[in-house]
């Protein structure tokens, strides 16, 4: 019998099957880590990828083998037509979740539930109003604290991802910890990572050693400091302070990158598929599309490129050129 060819298993041998779709390249917010302060060229809205094509798009990712989809953005929340986006995604044998601001998550509660979506990343760089204000640049935060509470509430497994910035909010890795005292949340610090206009130099990063010797250092005695068993190609390296709710982890694609057992694949707003979060290059799946070509090739083509480690930055010297790190996208029009 003629095996079928796995579209999605790459030259180094990893299955893909987590695809994160990008659903806008528009936001409520304006952190200065992800957005450029200048803003970024925007696409024409002819091309961007209407709610039929990103469920004709995914469904194939799905009958290749995707098992896991995420909305992301910019902010997907912000998108007019997100709940026919989930409805129609919600037919698809596949996890649904979503990655979200939380600004406005409130008013969108009951069409999450209804879609199955129960695991939602929430995006919280200080518990300081004013530092909030500050790296959003906007006065948003006491709706996505709230709305953080009202998540836990409503029953969603809810993730709490923060980008440590040094001299910014690393005075705050214990605050978050403690943040899970009572709630049943995983606080994720991500190291911060370079990307088109978003002004990173090392000496700005945070690294997970850094994160592990605050908590070391910090009152938690020594043998309440608990190593947790990560899920399978998890990013993060999760652990938790005995007695609490909830845990927290740390998320190290600079110092301790992830590649050998990545798993994902990223389609932006405007159908272009990314083989790496950190690629240069991209293959337009929405032209192909549209044109009413079969896109099966390109997407194995694609794949089969990707390269074995951060798009081909496989040294911290390689990741510190901003020749090759400028090479990119500004995050927000990929989505994370
Ligand atoms: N607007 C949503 C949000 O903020 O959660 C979804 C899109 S946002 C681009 C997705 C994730 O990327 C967020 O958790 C954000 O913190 C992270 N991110 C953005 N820029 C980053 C950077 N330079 N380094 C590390 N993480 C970054
Ligand atoms: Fe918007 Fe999320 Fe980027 Fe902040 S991290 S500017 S909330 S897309």
């Amino acid at each position: 019998m003629n095996k079928t060819k796995n579209i999605l298993r790459d030259s180094h041998g990893r299955d893909h099957t987590y695809l994160r779709i990008s659903l806008i390249e528009r936001c409520n917010l304006r952190c200065s880590y992800c957005m450029p302060e200048e803003g970024v060229q925007l696409s024409p809205k002819s091309h961007l990828m209407t709610y039929e094509e990103i469920y004709d798009i995914a469904k194939l990712f799905v009958k290749h083998g995707v098992t896991k989809i995420r909305l992301t953005g910019g902010e997907p929340l912000v998108r007019k037509d997100i709940p026919v986006i989930l409805e129609k995604l919600a037919t698809l044998p596949v996890e649904l979740s979503i990655t979200s601001n939380a600004v406005i998550i409130d008013k969108f509660i009951d069409i999450l539930k209804a879609t199955g979506v129960n695991k939602v990343n929430i995006s919280l760089d200080s518990l300081d109003k004013d530092k909030f204000k500050h790296i959003t640049r906007r006065d948003q935060f006491e709706k996505v604290y709230k709305n953080i509470f009202l998540l836990v509430k409503e029953g969603f497994k809810v993730k709490v991802n923060a980008v440590l910035i040094k001299g910014f909010n690393d005075n705050e890795i214990i605050d978050f910890i403690n943040f899970t005292k009572d709630l049943p949340i995983s606080v994720r610090f991500i190291e911060f990572m370079p990307f088109d206009g978003n002004k990173w130099d090392m000496s700005k990063m945070v690294s997970y050693k850094e994160v592990m010797d605050a908590v070391n250092a910090s009152s938690f005695p020594t043998d309440h400091i608990e190593r947790l068993q990560d899920a399978p190609n998890d990013t993060s390296k999760n652990y938790k302070i005995k007695g609490y709710k909830g845990s927290f982890a740390i998320i190290s694609s600079v110092t301790n990158p992830f590649c050998d057992s990545c798993n994902r694949l990223r389609l932006t707003a405007n159908g272009q598929l990314k083989n790496c979060l950190f690629s240069s290059t991209e293959s337009d799946l929405l032209s192909t599309f549209r044109a009413g070509n079969a896109i099966e090739p390109v997407i194995e083509k694609a794949v089969n490129a990707k390269l074995k480690m951060r798009g081909g930055m496989d040294t911290l010297e390689k990741l510190q050129e901003p020749k090759l790190h400028n090479n990119n996208r500004s995050m927000i029009t990929i989505g994370g």
